[in-house]
Protein backbone atom coordinates (compact mmCIF):
# COMPACT_ATOMS: atom_id res chain seq x y z
CA UNK A 1 0.00 0.00 0.00
CA UNK A 2 1.12 3.65 -0.84
CA UNK A 3 1.36 5.94 2.27
CA UNK A 4 0.61 9.83 1.31
CA UNK A 5 2.42 12.35 3.05
CA UNK A 6 1.69 12.50 6.47
CA UNK A 7 1.52 16.11 7.73
CA UNK A 8 -0.42 14.76 10.82
CA UNK A 9 1.05 13.82 14.19
CA UNK A 10 5.26 13.19 13.60
CA UNK A 11 6.74 10.02 14.52
CA UNK A 12 9.59 11.24 15.98
CA UNK A 13 10.12 14.99 17.53
CA UNK A 14 13.43 16.39 17.99
CA UNK A 15 13.36 19.36 20.22
CA UNK A 16 16.40 21.25 21.16
CA UNK A 17 19.11 18.15 20.78
CA UNK A 18 22.37 19.45 22.34
CA UNK A 19 25.33 16.93 22.88
CA UNK A 20 28.97 17.50 24.72
CA UNK A 21 32.04 15.30 24.80
CA UNK A 22 34.12 14.80 27.57
CA UNK A 23 37.96 15.01 27.03
CA UNK A 24 40.67 15.64 29.07
CA UNK A 25 40.51 19.87 28.85
CA UNK A 26 36.57 19.42 29.75
CA UNK A 27 33.70 19.08 27.99
CA UNK A 28 33.13 20.31 24.30
CA UNK A 29 29.40 20.87 22.87
CA UNK A 30 29.40 19.18 19.31
CA UNK A 31 25.73 19.90 18.47
CA UNK A 32 23.49 22.61 19.73
CA UNK A 33 19.91 23.22 19.74
CA UNK A 34 18.78 20.70 16.98
CA UNK A 35 14.77 20.41 16.07
CA UNK A 36 12.46 18.89 13.40
CA UNK A 37 9.57 16.76 13.06
CA UNK A 38 9.69 13.32 11.17
CA UNK A 39 6.40 12.37 9.65
CA UNK A 40 5.35 9.02 8.34
CA UNK A 41 6.40 8.62 4.25
CA UNK A 42 9.21 11.56 4.85
CA UNK A 43 12.32 11.78 3.64
CA UNK A 44 14.24 14.20 5.90
CA UNK A 45 17.81 14.98 4.79
CA UNK A 46 20.43 16.17 7.27
CA UNK A 47 23.15 18.06 5.12
CA UNK A 48 26.46 19.65 6.30
CA UNK A 49 29.86 19.56 5.76
CA UNK A 50 32.05 16.57 7.14
CA UNK A 51 32.46 17.25 11.08
CA UNK A 52 28.90 19.54 11.23
CA UNK A 53 27.65 16.95 13.50
CA UNK A 54 25.18 14.77 11.70
CA UNK A 55 26.22 11.72 12.89
CA UNK A 56 26.20 12.85 16.46
CA UNK A 57 22.70 13.68 15.69
CA UNK A 58 21.43 10.93 14.78
CA UNK A 59 23.69 8.60 17.40
CA UNK A 60 21.91 11.02 20.13
CA UNK A 61 18.12 10.12 19.27
CA UNK A 62 19.32 6.60 18.91
CA UNK A 63 21.58 7.16 22.48
CA UNK A 64 24.34 5.48 20.84
CA UNK A 65 27.30 7.51 21.95
CA UNK A 66 29.97 6.66 24.47
CA UNK A 67 27.89 5.85 27.53
CA UNK A 68 30.68 7.97 30.61
CA UNK A 69 31.78 10.84 28.70
CA UNK A 70 28.27 12.26 27.36
CA UNK A 71 25.41 14.74 27.96
CA UNK A 72 22.60 15.07 25.89
CA UNK A 73 19.70 17.49 26.66
CA UNK A 74 16.23 18.51 24.91
CA UNK A 75 13.87 16.11 23.57
CA UNK A 76 13.12 13.09 21.59
CA UNK A 77 9.89 12.49 21.53
CA UNK A 78 8.63 9.05 19.79
CA UNK A 79 5.22 7.48 20.53
CA UNK A 80 4.27 9.67 22.84
CA UNK A 81 7.75 9.23 25.09
CA UNK A 82 11.24 10.97 25.42
CA UNK A 83 13.59 8.61 24.25
CA UNK A 84 16.29 10.26 26.31
CA UNK A 85 14.33 9.28 29.25
CA UNK A 86 13.80 5.58 28.87
CA UNK A 87 16.06 3.15 30.76
CA UNK A 88 18.37 0.92 28.66
CA UNK A 89 16.56 -1.68 28.64
CA UNK A 90 13.38 -0.14 27.24
CA UNK A 91 16.00 1.72 24.93
CA UNK A 92 16.90 -1.61 23.27
CA UNK A 93 13.55 -2.14 22.90
CA UNK A 94 12.91 0.98 20.50
CA UNK A 95 16.26 -0.25 18.67
CA UNK A 96 15.15 -3.45 18.14
CA UNK A 97 11.34 -2.43 17.23
CA UNK A 98 10.70 0.62 16.25
CA UNK A 99 13.87 2.59 14.88
CA UNK A 100 16.58 0.80 12.43
CA UNK A 101 19.48 2.39 11.44
CA UNK A 102 22.25 1.84 8.79
CA UNK A 103 25.25 3.49 7.86
CA UNK A 104 27.84 4.03 5.41
CA UNK A 105 29.94 0.72 5.88
CA UNK A 106 28.09 -1.78 6.23
CA UNK A 107 30.94 -4.18 7.27
CA UNK A 108 31.29 -2.37 10.50
CA UNK A 109 27.86 -3.53 11.59
CA UNK A 110 28.16 -7.33 10.20
CA UNK A 111 29.51 -10.06 11.78
CA UNK A 112 32.58 -11.27 9.23
CA UNK A 113 32.14 -14.65 10.50
CA UNK A 114 28.89 -15.37 10.72
CA UNK A 115 26.50 -16.45 7.63
CA UNK A 116 23.88 -13.86 6.54
CA UNK A 117 21.11 -16.06 6.92
CA UNK A 118 22.03 -16.73 10.71
CA UNK A 119 22.56 -12.63 11.29
CA UNK A 120 19.38 -12.21 10.12
CA UNK A 121 17.90 -14.99 11.78
CA UNK A 122 18.74 -14.02 14.76
CA UNK A 123 17.89 -10.55 14.51
CA UNK A 124 14.30 -12.06 13.67
CA UNK A 125 13.99 -14.25 15.90
CA UNK A 126 15.07 -11.51 18.87
CA UNK A 127 12.69 -9.15 17.18
CA UNK A 128 9.53 -11.74 16.58
CA UNK A 129 9.91 -14.68 18.93
CA UNK A 130 9.97 -17.37 16.09
CA UNK A 131 11.74 -20.36 15.19
CA UNK A 132 14.60 -20.98 13.64
CA UNK A 133 12.64 -22.54 10.61
CA UNK A 134 10.52 -19.54 10.24
CA UNK A 135 13.05 -17.20 10.42
CA UNK A 136 15.12 -18.33 8.00
CA UNK A 137 12.36 -18.48 5.26
CA UNK A 138 11.59 -15.11 6.63
CA UNK A 139 14.98 -14.00 5.83
CA UNK A 140 14.93 -15.43 2.60
CA UNK A 141 12.13 -13.02 2.10
CA UNK A 142 13.50 -10.59 3.54
CA UNK A 143 16.74 -11.02 1.10
CA UNK A 144 14.07 -10.76 -1.82
CA UNK A 145 12.83 -7.85 -1.07
CA UNK A 146 15.87 -6.31 -0.93
CA UNK A 147 16.55 -7.68 -4.51
CA UNK A 148 19.30 -9.73 -3.44
CA UNK A 149 19.60 -12.15 -6.27
CA UNK A 150 19.32 -16.08 -5.60
CA UNK A 151 18.46 -15.44 -2.22
CA UNK A 152 18.08 -18.72 -1.07
CA UNK A 153 21.48 -19.74 -1.59
CA UNK A 154 22.69 -16.38 -0.39
CA UNK A 155 22.06 -16.96 3.03
CA UNK A 156 24.70 -19.16 3.68
CA UNK A 157 27.25 -16.68 2.65
CA UNK A 158 29.41 -14.95 4.69
CA UNK A 159 29.52 -10.93 4.15
CA UNK A 160 33.02 -10.64 2.52
CA UNK A 161 31.31 -12.93 -0.50
CA UNK A 162 28.99 -9.60 -0.85
CA UNK A 163 30.06 -6.56 -3.27
CA UNK A 164 29.60 -3.63 -1.29
CA UNK A 165 26.13 -2.28 -2.71
CA UNK A 166 24.95 -6.08 -1.72
CA UNK A 167 25.93 -5.71 1.54
CA UNK A 168 24.43 -2.25 2.45
CA UNK A 169 21.25 -4.10 0.82
CA UNK A 170 21.92 -7.07 3.12
CA UNK A 171 21.86 -4.40 6.14
CA UNK A 172 18.91 -2.59 4.34
CA UNK A 173 17.06 -6.03 4.97
CA UNK A 174 18.46 -6.32 8.60
CA UNK A 175 16.72 -3.21 9.77
CA UNK A 176 13.60 -4.15 7.86
CA UNK A 177 13.78 -7.02 10.59
CA UNK A 178 12.74 -5.41 12.45
CA UNK A 179 9.54 -3.88 11.06
CA UNK A 180 10.80 -0.02 11.73
CA UNK A 181 8.79 3.35 11.82
CA UNK A 182 11.78 5.33 11.53
CA UNK A 183 14.85 4.64 9.84
CA UNK A 184 17.86 6.39 10.76
CA UNK A 185 20.44 6.01 7.06
CA UNK A 186 23.54 7.39 7.89
CA UNK A 187 25.59 8.23 4.73
CA UNK A 188 24.51 4.95 3.52
CA UNK A 189 25.55 5.29 -0.20
CA UNK A 190 28.54 7.56 0.24
CA UNK A 191 31.22 4.69 -0.07
CA UNK A 192 29.38 3.20 -2.70
CA UNK A 193 30.38 3.87 -6.70
CA UNK A 194 27.52 6.11 -8.59
CA UNK A 195 25.42 3.78 -10.37
CA UNK A 196 24.98 1.50 -7.14
CA UNK A 197 24.42 4.78 -5.01
CA UNK A 198 21.29 5.31 -7.59
CA UNK A 199 19.93 1.62 -7.47
CA UNK A 200 20.38 1.81 -3.33
CA UNK A 201 18.00 4.96 -3.05
CA UNK A 202 15.77 3.57 -5.12
CA UNK A 203 15.48 0.75 -3.22
CA UNK A 204 14.77 2.81 -0.39
CA UNK A 205 12.44 5.06 -2.13
CA UNK A 206 10.30 1.58 -3.07
CA UNK A 207 10.66 0.17 0.37
CA UNK A 208 9.48 3.53 1.85
CA UNK A 209 6.48 3.73 -0.38
CA UNK A 210 5.16 0.29 0.77
CA UNK A 211 5.92 0.70 4.46
CA UNK A 212 5.50 4.00 4.99
CA UNK A 213 8.22 4.30 7.32
CA UNK A 214 9.97 7.99 8.23
CA UNK A 215 13.59 7.94 6.97
CA UNK A 216 16.25 10.32 8.56
CA UNK A 217 18.67 10.79 5.22
CA UNK A 218 22.36 11.86 6.19
CA UNK A 219 24.33 12.94 3.86
CA UNK A 220 26.74 15.73 2.77
CA UNK A 221 25.56 15.43 -1.17
CA UNK A 222 23.47 17.78 -1.97
CA UNK A 223 23.01 15.41 -5.62
CA UNK A 224 21.88 12.94 -3.27
CA UNK A 225 19.16 15.53 -1.16
CA UNK A 226 18.06 16.59 -3.95
CA UNK A 227 17.32 13.31 -5.45
CA UNK A 228 15.71 11.71 -1.96
CA UNK A 229 14.45 13.97 0.29
CA UNK A 230 11.12 15.92 0.89
CA UNK A 231 12.26 18.19 3.55
CA UNK A 232 15.85 19.65 4.29
CA UNK A 233 17.67 20.57 7.33
CA UNK A 234 21.21 22.11 7.07
CA UNK A 235 23.68 21.92 9.69
CA UNK A 236 26.99 24.13 10.56
CA UNK A 237 29.22 23.52 12.98
CA UNK A 238 26.87 21.85 15.51
CA UNK A 239 24.13 23.99 14.67
CA UNK A 240 20.58 24.60 12.67
CA UNK A 241 21.31 26.50 9.73
CA UNK A 242 17.97 26.24 8.25
CA UNK A 243 15.01 23.45 7.70
CA UNK A 244 12.76 23.66 4.75
CA UNK A 245 11.15 21.80 2.00
CA UNK A 246 13.84 20.64 -0.29
CA UNK A 247 12.40 22.56 -3.19
CA UNK A 248 12.94 25.63 -1.14
CA UNK A 249 15.79 25.32 0.29
CA UNK A 250 17.02 25.00 -3.36
CA UNK A 251 14.91 27.54 -4.98
CA UNK A 252 15.85 30.01 -2.21
CA UNK A 253 18.23 29.33 0.02
CA UNK A 254 18.50 31.43 3.32
CA UNK A 255 21.80 31.49 4.52
CA UNK A 256 24.92 31.59 2.61
CA UNK A 257 26.27 28.76 3.76
CA UNK A 258 23.71 26.82 2.25
CA UNK A 259 24.03 28.59 -0.82
CA UNK A 260 27.68 27.46 -0.79
CA UNK A 261 26.38 24.23 -0.17
CA UNK A 262 24.02 23.87 -3.08
CA UNK A 263 26.73 25.47 -5.68
CA UNK A 264 28.71 22.53 -4.72
CA UNK A 265 26.76 20.04 -6.84
CA UNK A 266 28.10 19.02 -9.90
P1 LIG B 1 29.54 14.54 10.67
O1 LIG B 1 28.78 13.27 10.82
O2 LIG B 1 28.68 15.71 10.32
O3 LIG B 1 30.69 14.42 9.74
P2 LIG B 1 30.10 14.09 13.48
O4 LIG B 1 28.71 14.19 13.99
O5 LIG B 1 30.68 12.75 13.33
O6 LIG B 1 30.18 14.90 12.09
O7 LIG B 1 31.08 14.91 14.41
C1 LIG B 1 30.81 16.22 14.90
C2 LIG B 1 31.94 16.64 15.82
O8 LIG B 1 31.88 15.88 17.03
C3 LIG B 1 33.33 16.41 15.24
O9 LIG B 1 34.13 17.48 15.63
C4 LIG B 1 33.77 15.12 15.91
O10 LIG B 1 35.17 15.07 16.03
C5 LIG B 1 33.11 15.23 17.28
N1 LIG B 1 32.80 13.90 17.88
C6 LIG B 1 32.01 12.95 17.34
N2 LIG B 1 31.89 11.88 18.14
C7 LIG B 1 32.65 12.15 19.23
C8 LIG B 1 32.97 11.44 20.45
N3 LIG B 1 32.42 10.23 20.68
N4 LIG B 1 33.78 12.03 21.33
C9 LIG B 1 34.30 13.26 21.09
N5 LIG B 1 34.04 13.98 19.99
C10 LIG B 1 33.24 13.45 19.05
MG1 LIG C 1 29.05 11.41 9.92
Amino acid sequence: MAFDLDTGQPLLSVRDLSTSFKSLTGWTEVIRDISFDLHAGETLALVGESGSGKSVTSLSIMRLNPAGRTRTSGQVLFEGQDLLHLSEEQMLRVRGNDIAMIFQEPMTSLNPVLSIGFQLGEALRLHRGITQAEAMKEAERLLERVRIPAARARLSDFPHNFSGGMRQRVMIAMALACGPRVLVADEPTTALDVTVQAQIIDLLKELQREEGMGILFITHDMGVVAEVADRTLVMYKGNMVECAPTREIFANPRQNYTRALISSVP
